[in-house]
């Protein structure tokens, strides 16, 4: 059956041409989400018409299984899928939040796929719920055609035609115009810092970076804790969900504007601070910090988690999500197992002959991969693969090796 299933994906795969069905720009849709911590309920905002495709032109399914939420466009004249992709939400973490038992509340979100030729059914949705559908003929239904020229973008890596490439977007928030000369250089630190960590460094030929210049009216970013409100052009916040350093984009809209100002397949936002903050949702964002001791870590870390999917390995920090990952359920991402079935470890095979599994927490196991317990905000029940990495410890730490390898895998899933 699983030979089949697979046999079957394969074929999927294989068989979408990308110039049957897509042209070279991009469709994007934005939609709500409202709901509470068992609700979900998804909204058609509006359609908008972006520029030329960054993502692969040659893998168009999504074969990683990442995200918590899936994609899905399907060719409505063939009913064949065309195009995949998994991701996860900001609306999704708040559900794990005691908040969610008490409110309901509306969070924006936005799905890209590449311009369809003809009529398409897009699908959000979770295993096999469909959480949300409709169809769209785009030479028969209104689509906004984004301001493109809006923006002045700068190309701070360039190695080559975006479809080809992984490109990453940099947003400045909380910059002023006359912080201009900062927020370059800030900028450019972060393009150099990426492209000199591995595993980016050594896949550089396949990267790009682009920078739009985004100026605030104010410099620095909200901290409502503090009663800090700052009047900065994307609207980032300090204390989401009322944790002290959860600084995230709420207003998914504006980023979304500003990003579409290049070709870009993942985003980062740079936020004009000295405070410890950011944070990370695969395939939607990555916010850190300019200014702070940690801030390469933060950079790195987060960008983990939003491109490759990585889980958080540590558990000692204090998070105000209550199971974050619900019991007696596999997580999706790579990097973290709950371990139900003996002998099966998603990353077995990096684990050498002779690793006890569960591994003890020795000095002698210490550069090994195994199966440490303690990871994914839990201390039991929940596994990581080495005893330190980038995605446990704060501070100069490399990526494990199962982290590295699936950050390679993103690269190239991007880029082929
Ligand atoms: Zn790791």
């Amino acid at each position: 059956m699983v030979f089949t299933l697979f046999t079957l994906l394969l074929a999927q795969v294989q068989d979408v041409r990308f110039d049957d069905y897509f042209t070279n720009g991009t469709m994007r849709v934005d939609m709500y989400i409202t709901g509470n911590y068992l609700e979900e309920i998804i909204t058609l905002d509006e359609v908008i018409a972006e520029g030329e495709w960054a993502g692969s032109k040659n893998n168009l399914i999504d074969y990683t299984g990442y995200g918590c939420e899936q994609l899905r466009i399907y060719h409505s004249k063939s009913s064949r899928m065309i195009y995949s992709r998994g991701f996860c939400t900001l609306f999704g973490e708040w559900q794990t939040t005691e908040e969610a038992k008490l409110i309901k509340k509306t969070f924006h979100n936005t799905v890209r796929f590449p311009y369809p030729k003809d009529e398409v059914e897009v699908v959000i949705a979770n295993g096999q719920k469909r959480l949300f559908s409709f169809r769209i003929d785009p030479l028969k239904h209104r689509v906004r055609n984004q301001n493109l020229g809006k923006y002045e973008s700068v190309k701070l890596h360039y190695s080559g035609e975006c479809s080809k490439k992984l490109d990453l977007v940099i947003l400045p928030e909380g910059y002023t115009k006359n912080e201009e000369k900062k927020m370059i250089e800030d900028a450019m630190r972060y393009s150099n810092i990426f492209l000199s960590s591995e595993p980016y460094k050594n896949h550089k030929d396949k990267i790009n970076i682009w920078f739009v210049k985004i100026f605030s009216n104010e410099s620095g970013v909200s901290e409502p804790r503090k009663g800090f409100y700052k009047d900065t052009a994307l609207n980032l916040t300090f204390n989401t969900f009322d944790i002290e350093r959860y600084l995230t984009a709420p207003d998914n809209k504006k980023v979304r504007d500003a990003a579409s100002a290049v070709c870009y397949d993942t985003v980062l936002i740079m936020v004009n601070t000295n405070r410890y903050g950011g944070a990370g949702i695969f395939n939607q964002w990555a916010i850190f910090p300019s200014d702070n001791e940690y801030d390469e870590y933060i950079f790195l870390h987060e960008f983990g988690h939003s491109f490759a999917g990585l889980a958080d390995e540590y558990y000692t920090s204090k998070v105000a999500y209550s199971d974050f990952y619900p019991k007696g359920l596999e997580p999706w991402e790579p990097n973290i197992t709950a371990y139900l079935k003996k002998g099966e470890i998603k990353w077995g095979n990096f684990i050498k002959k002779g690793i006890p599994v569960p591994t003890p927490e020795k000095e002698e196991y210490k550069s090994e991969v195994g199966l440490f317990e303690g990871a994914g905000y839990a201390a039991k029940d929940l596994y990581r693969p080495m005893m330190d990495c980038k995605m446990f410890s704060k501070g100069s730490v490399p990526f494990c090796p199962v982290c590295r390898n699936s950050i390679e895998k993103m690269i190239l899933f991007y880029s082929e």
